[in-house]
């Protein structure tokens, strides 16, 4: 079986009729004990299996992933990949992420199609902009890359942004962060699952964990829909779903989730070779590889976990990109979707131990966490293999919410993502 993607194989299965490629990843039956249990197969759950093994060498894994690899948000989100935070906690924390998506298609041996085309966030005022060199200076001081532009500058990267001096937002200047870009969200799970699985890593699709098993209030396993599964240490990465499996074992997470919805517009040609986010109109776009427009914004007003679109997003949303970009009036939609995200009080994520031991969490990414996997992944597996934080992680304690010491991002990942 041919398993590896080099320029040879790739030649050699192209005159063979495609026939000697393996299986990406394995379906093995769940085994009775594994040393680490991952509940959830997103981008994260997977990147953490993988870095276990790699960082840690610990290679008696499973991740339990109740239906198909990237089915949650990983394959749903608007691939949006930045650093471009306010507080050194985060940019600590998504600048190493960006740092390993750099390299990522490299390691995993899997082209996970990251494009470094950069971001452009708009100003449309004169304190806006003052705000706008503020969160520069920040992100320089942090370590990030990042420009203050002028409305020349903007208009020389996104000419199809509306520059109207009668537009209801003006546009005055913006935020430039040149390693920004985008990836392919589905390349991203897949990757990080043939990486995983090629060390060892058991991934079981369509295992729904129903139960959290205790003794003696240390968590010692799981309940699924294939049976019982034990492990000396599990980690939840299961988004949206977090508080529904914190109920199953009996803590609570300060988290909300609500839909988020996005929407992928007809193939056209290039009209736009950046990501633009206008924040006042709540709208922001790239377009992808094959010429479709991805367009995102807010959240639902109302928590929920209907994962569905709705026509009220819909129109604000597009209303906004109308506004952005009026040339972009009569393009159609081709799909709109939306996904489950999970939204704590400010806007960052939470990494670290559940309040049952044992159990650890990674969740909380809300709006923003495809940007964030390898990072996620990374750390996450440290706690798990270590039982202490990495320093990066340590500030995303769960413990903030007792001590006070907030990371407040909402102003940053609100909606951009
Ligand atoms: C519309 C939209 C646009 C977004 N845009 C961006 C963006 O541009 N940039 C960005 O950085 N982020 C974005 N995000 C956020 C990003 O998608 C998420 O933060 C990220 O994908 C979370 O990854 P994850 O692995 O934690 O979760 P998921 O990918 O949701 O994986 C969790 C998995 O857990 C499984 N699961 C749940 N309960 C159980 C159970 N009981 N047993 C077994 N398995 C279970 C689920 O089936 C799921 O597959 C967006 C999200 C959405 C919805």
């Amino acid at each position: 079986m041919t398993k590896t993607y080099s320029a040879f194989n790739l030649l050699r299965e192209g005159l063979r009729g495609q026939k000697g490629w393996g299986p990406a990843w394995r379906s093995p039956k769940p085994r009775a004990t594994y040393d680490v249990i991952i509940i959830g197969g997103g981008g994260h759950g997977l990147a953490t299996a993988y870095y276990l093994v790699k960082n840690h060498g610990v290679t008696n894994v499973a991740v339990i992933e109740k239906g198909w690899l990237g089915g949650g948000n990983t394959g749903r989100n608007t691939t949006v990949i930045r650093s471009n935070y306010y507080y050194p906690e985060s940019t600590a924390l998504y600048d190493l992420s960006v740092k390993l998506y750099e390299g990522l298609s490299r390691e995993l041996n899997y082209n996970v199609m990251f494009s470094q085309r950069g971001m452009v966030v708009t100003a449309h005022s004169e304190p806006e902009m003052e705000l706008a060199a503020r969160n520069v200076n920040a992100m320089r001081l942090n370590g990030a890359d990042a420009d203050l532009l002028d409305v020349d500058q903007v208009k020389k990267l996104a000419p199809i942004l509306n520059f109207s001096p009668d537009a209801r937002f003006p546009i005055h200047g913006a935020v430039w962060q040149g390693r920004a870009g985008t990836g392919r969200h589905d390349a991203v799970a897949w990757g990080y699952a043939r990486a995983a699985d090629a060390l060892g890593v058991d991934i079981i699709q369509n295992c729904e964990v129903t139960d959290v098993i205790t003794e003696g209030g240390r968590c010692v396993g799981v309940a699924t829909t294939q049976g019982e599964i034990r492990g000396g240490a599990v980690g939840a990465a299961v988004a949206g779903h977090s508080s529904v499996l914190a109920k199953l074992a009996g803590y609570t997470l300060p988290i909300t989730s609500f839909a988020l919805q996005a929407f992928v517009s007809e193939p056209m040609k290039p009209v736009i070779d950046t990501v633009a986010f206008c924040p006042p109109y709540g709208t922001y776009f790239s377009q992808s590889d094959k010429g479709g427009l991805v367009i995102g914004g807010g959240l639902d007003r109302v928590p929920s976990y209907g994962q569905r679109g709705n026509m009220p997003i819909q129109e604000a949303v597009l209303g906004g990109l109308v506004e952005m970009a009026p040339a972009l009036a009569k393009v159609k939609l081709l799909r709109h979707w939306a996904g489950i995200v999970d939204v704590t009080p400010d806007s960052s994520p939470i990494i670290g131990p559940s309040g049952v031991e044992g159990l650890y969490v990674n969740c909380g990414w809300g709006t923003g966490g495809f940007k964030a996997i390898p990072a996620g992944g990374t750390l996450f597996a440290h706690i798990l293999a270590t039982g202490t934080h990495h320093d990066i992680s340590r500030p995303f304690d769960p413990d903030r919410f007792i001590t006070g010491r907030l990371i407040d991002e909402g102003a940053a990942s609100g909606i951009a993502h």
